[in-house]
């Protein structure tokens, strides 16, 4: 109880140091780089409580994270805002990025690794066959060198999902997810997992996420969705692989920031953009 309660006063001040005991031995941070659904929040041209309300916890960018240890960072999905983001949180580096699908909110901003890829590194990034196959088709010249004057920046490494990976001093295990007709893949760092667009949870996932303390995971809208998550299916999901603390993402404006936090059970709490979380690998 004290324990929830804490995170919620942390969570208001922007960060949640994820436990109380041990406090120096958190040595990885999760920053929400954004929260929102495939057309952010406010949508363009809508004027609803949501898209109106003044709180900036409901103004919610693509959704993506930032995961960060003492040497290492890494960067998932390149979101149409990616630039805004790296902006706001001071991002220069990149030691890889993180592909979880192909959607255009989760791989628009593909071409402001640029900036990241300036001093001639090439970052490597780890993703499915799929979004493989689509990234090297629309956006070959990351890719591949086309001219002297455009290098290549985006190296590849294709996902071999429930087999862990390292990036720099970071331990990663990548998940199926069902989401509509594609795989998405989710993201396990230590205490930390991350399930952005998904409709249903696979066994591989499942046995990925035991034991997981902290889970970000999908919650588009209070109603059904065809290829996401909604509130009751999170709830269940949460109530099912039991993490300390839930983190709701990719919601769309028909979810306001203060009105959910009112019905959330206590071990779950909605995102917003700008928050961190302290964890362990
Ligand atoms: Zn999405
Ligand atoms: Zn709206
Ligand atoms: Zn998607």
């Amino acid at each position: 109880m004290r324990l929830y309660f804490l995170i919620k006063l942390f969570a208001e001040f922007n960060v949640i140091i994820y436990s109380v005991k041990q406090l120096n031995l958190r040595n990885m941070i999760c920053t929400i780089l954004g929260c929102g659904g495939s057309s952010g929040v406010p949508e363009i041209g809508c004027g609803c409580f949501t898209c109106s309300s003044p709180n900036p916890k409901n103004k919610r960018l693509r959704s993506s994270i930032y995961i960060q240890s003492k040497t290492t960072s890494i960067l998932v999905d390149t979101s149409p805002d990616l630039r805004q983001q790296a902006l706001t949180h001071g991002i220069k580096y990149l030691d890889a990025i993180l592909y979880t699908h192909d959607h255009g909110d989760h791989i628009c901003g593909i071409d402001d690794t640029k900036s990241f890829a300036r001093s001639g590194c090439i970052i490597p990034t780890f993703l499915n066959q799929s979004t493989y196959d689509t990234l090297t088709q629309r956006f070959p010249y990351i890719f591949k060198q086309a001219s002297l004057l455009y290098p290549v920046r985006l190296q590849t490494n294709i996902l071999k999902y429930n087999h862990a990976f390292q990036v720099g001093d970071i331990d990663i295990i990548s998940f199926p997810q069902i989401h509509g007709k594609i795989i998405s893949t989710g993201f396990r760092f230590g205490e930390l997992a991350y399930s952005t667009d998904l409709n249903e949870l696979t066994n591989q996932a499942i046995e990925v996420l035991a034991g997981v303390q902290i889970w970000i995971v999908d919650c588009l809208r209070y109603a059904w969705a065809p290829t996401h998550s909604y509130l009751e299916r999170t709830i269940s999901w949460s109530d099912k692989i039991k993490p300390e603390l839930t983190i709701l993402t990719h919601m769309a404006h028909d979810i306001e920031y203060a009105e959910i936090k009112k019905i959330l059970p206590q071990n779950i709490i909605p995102a917003f953009d700008g928050l961190k979380i302290n964890f362990n690998q």
